[in-house]
């Protein structure tokens, strides 16, 4: 099960388990693009769209009783859906502007974590992977928003790995550096209105391995980390970021 299964990294990451065998539930915001994504995807496998706003309670229990109805379980839960906010510096950022992130980025989350886990304690195993951010473990100007609700996944993801290890179940959260998403073409605007490009060219000159990342970088770890080939790790922190953790 994937939220903001309709998005960049969502997607890939849809196709990479549908191409290991898995049966796929996509959950986004937008049934058109979880339509136009299904389309894509159907040739690969089973896949099952969910219409859902992921800060809303009944939403989310939704997608979690219509999931367990048709498969009777949750094997993997990508915990991924995101929205970047507003580009400004602190001073300019509203308290509606915090909420509306906070609302996506931590209440989402928050709740994903706890309807999927009642079901994965239930079963007695399971794996969550929370998308976090690089933004998730250090700062950067003109997006603190953003930035707090990621550190926010951080601790989500560290207090329920510690809560639900005894029930075999592994909760762990992904640290991507920029990655080649809309995503990531909103924030490049955001930081240079009209001058993206150069944003870009910028942003790629502060990546060691010098590019972006691309969201098969990001199913790759996922895969790993939904697989029995991590069954040991919980509660860690995993950059995805060509080096950036290193500076
Ligand atoms: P994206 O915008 O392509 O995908 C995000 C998806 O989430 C979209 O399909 C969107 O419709 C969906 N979504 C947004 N709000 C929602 C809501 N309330 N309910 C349900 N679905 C909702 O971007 P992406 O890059 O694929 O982002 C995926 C995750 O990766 C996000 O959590 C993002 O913060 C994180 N991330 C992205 C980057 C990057 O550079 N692209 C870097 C680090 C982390």
């Amino acid at each position: 099960m994937i939220t903001g299964g309709a998005g960049g990294i969502g997607k890939v990451s849809a196709k990479r388990f549908l191409e290991e065998g898995a049966k796929v539930v996509l959950v986004d915001l937008f049934q058109e693009s979880l339509d136009q994504t299904k389309a894509e995807l159907d040739k690969l496998g089973e896949v099952i769209t969910i219409q859902a706003d992921v800060s809303q309670e009944e939403d989310v229990k939704n997608y979690v009783d219509k999931t367990v109805e048709r498969f009777g379980k949750i094997d993997v839960f990508f915990n991924n859906a995101g929205i970047e906010g507003k580009v400004a510096p602190i001073t300019e950022q509203k308290v509606e502007d915090l909420d509306k992130v906070l609302a996506v980025n931590v209440r989402g989350v928050f709740l994903g974590l706890k309807h999927v886990l009642a079901v994965m304690k239930e079963q007695g195993y399971g794996s969550v992977i929370n998308t976090s951010s690089v933004a998730g473990l250090s700062g950067s100007p003109n997006v603190t928003p953003y930035i707090a609700s990621k550190h926010a996944v951080v601790g989500l993801t560290k207090a329920t790995a510690v809560e639900v290890a005894p029930y075999k179940v592994r909760v762990n959260s992904i640290h991507p550096s920029p990655v080649n998403t809309r995503m990531m073409r909103s924030l490049e605007e955001g930081f240079a209105p009209g001058q993206a490009e150069a944003a870009k060219a910028d942003m790629e000159k502060s990546i060691p391995l010098g590019r972006y990342g691309e969201s098969e970088d990001i199913s790759n770890l996922v895969l790993f980390l939904a697989s029995d080939e991590s069954s040991f790790i919980t509660g860690v922190q995993y950059r995805v970021d060509g080096g950036m953790g290193a500076l």
